[in-house]
């Protein structure tokens, strides 16, 4: 199935997608990792050009095609490849955050949201999306900690307490206009817990 992790910075989506990984494996079910922007060789181009900073100057509007140039290469070439042979495909961020990063804090209208969804997934949707859910301090101090490890350093300016409290809104929004597929977890505990909270959803909401 296809699953995916959204939540700010720092949430620790990747941490919790190599636990389920590793899970989904001792079970001997096959998992293919990716991540947006990116995931596959055209969009982690895109990424790169996007996180130097440059799409900025072209404004919220013309980042989002971009975005959405990037989630249709890695739709063809890999998402839509690994569910065919009845893999599973863990994916950090996916079109939720679109909504969140240029919809709700680039302020796209959402009906433009909508439409270029729609014409970018042609109906491929996650089956379960976790939202890491932190407090915005929380998630400000670890972004901040990580900036300074360089990639997007010059995308990131000017992000504050506040945008990290808009981002979280947004997402708490996206997970009610989504309850059929998102679940929220405070991510504000051990690794270890917010493992098996992930876990147990998995197994509730997917039997297998
Ligand atoms: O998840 P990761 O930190 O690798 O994502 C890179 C950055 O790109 C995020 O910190 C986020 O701020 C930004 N982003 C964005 N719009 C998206 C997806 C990611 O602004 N649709």
């Amino acid at each position: 199935c296809f699953i995916t992790f959204e939540g700010g910075e720092g949430a620790g989506k990747s941490t919790q997608i190599e636990r389920l990984r590793r899970r989904l494996e001792a079970l001997s079910q096959s998992v293919v990792v990716t991540r947006e922007p990116g995931g596959s060789p055209d969009a982690e181009r895109i990424r790169a050009f996007i996180l130097e900073g440059r799409a900025k100057a072209l404004g919220p509007f013309a980042e989002a095609l971009l975005f959405a140039a990037a989630r249709i290469d890695h739709i063809d070439n890999v998402i839509v490849p690994a569910l065919r042979r009845g893999t599973h495909v863990l994916c950090d961020r996916f079109a939720d955050s679109t909504r969140a990063y240029q919809g709700a804090l680039g302020n796209l209208d959402g009906a433009l949201i909508d439409s270029l969804e729609r014409i970018t997934l042609k109906g491929v949707k996650p089956d379960l999306t976790f939202i890491l859910d932190l407090p915005a301090e929380v998630g400000l101090g670890r972004a901040g900690r990580r900036r300074g490890e360089g990639e997007g350093a010059d995308r990131f300016e000017g992000e504050d307490l506040s945008f990290h409290q808009a981002l979280r809104q947004a997402y708490l929004a996206i997970a009610r206009a989504f309850p059929e597929r998102c679940v929220v977890i405070h991510a504000d505990r051990p690794a270890e817990e917010v493992e098996d909270i992930i876990w147990n959803a998995l197994s509730e909401r997917l039997p297998r």
